[in-house]
């Protein structure tokens, strides 16, 4: 838990009394599992908002914080602009719902299960299928440092291009993908997707997938113009990443899209 007396970053303010995010402490799981539901609910209105939907694909998990092994998720042919409190679904390893009404996206979930249970630290993963993401996927390439936003990936994400394209339902192919993520807040799976985890919580899982597809998105838009990008340079795309890249900084960049979406969307609770 991060200490809220103790400055944590440098985007904080130094003198005491002014109004900045803080993590709360909790005084029970269950306060703790309502606050990280209710952020989970609003990571998916986030991705709504974002233009991630894609028919039924795409998931958000963030795990229990009494049973570890048993992870929060959207419902199955929702809307990430209808996951509401009272339809997230809690699955297990196997992808059995364990509680909640709707059905799981089996498929889907095998990757995230399996990274879930190869890497007790990551706590949250987002997925989702996203126009530039799932297009830069294709080139089989990582992110370059093209600017500060996209130093926060530099040396921190994979390509993997192992089960490139090829539907991910089978349990032995969702280890294979597993393995690639370790010591990485993102991945980018070749001729699939985005996927990003968090050993924080899923805000800054969400807020690093939405910057990752405006990375990807950024990066193409410099392809297309034929024009050859200035990248910043290691050191420095280094330092960046140390100073904006953090699991703490994404939760930061979250707390924006958070108030927003309770001051303008009440039904996400109901
Ligand atoms: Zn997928």
């Amino acid at each position: 838990m991060l200490d809220s007396v103790k400055r944590t970053s440098v985007y904080q303010p130094e003198q005491l009394g002014l109004r900045f995010p803080e993590m709360p402490d909790f005084k029970s799981p269950e306060e703790q599992r309502l606050h990280l539901k209710k952020r989970l609910v609003a990571a998916c209105r986030a991705f709504a908002q974002q233009g991630f939907d894609y028919g039924f694909a795409g998931h958000l998990t963030v795990r229990d914080p009494e049973r570890p092994h048993l992870y929060w998720t959207n419902p199955m042919c929702v809307h990430f602009a209808q996951v509401r409190l009272s339809n997230l679904i809690l699955v297990d390893h196997e992808g059995r719902v364990v509680e909640g009404d709707y059905a799981v996206n089996r498929a889907g979930f095998v990757l995230h299960a399996a990274v879930h249970e190869a890497h007790p630290d990551i706590v949250s993963m987002c997925h989702a299928h996203t126009e530039y993401g799932t297009a830069f996927a294709a080139l089989g390439q990582p992110l370059l440092p093209i600017s500060q936003d996209a130093a926060a990936f530099y040396e921190d994400h994979v390509v993997i291009g192992d089960e490139a394209g090829k539907v991910a339902v089978e349990v032995k192919g969702g280890h294979r993908v597993a393995n690639a993520f370790a010591g990485v807040k993102a991945a980018i799976h070749q001729n699939h997707g985005l996927l990003t985890a968090s050993r924080h919580g899923i805000e800054s899982a969400a807020f690093w997938f939405i910057a990752l597809e405006r990375c990807c998105k950024q990066q193409l838009l410099i392809a297309a113009s034929g024009q050859t990008p200035r990248l910043v340079p290691p050191d420095k795309a280094r330092y960046s990443r140390e100073h904006v890249g953090s699991d703490y900084i994404g939760w930061l960049h979250f707390q924006p899209i958070y108030e927003h979406l309770v001051a303008t969307q009440p039904d996400m609770f109901t």
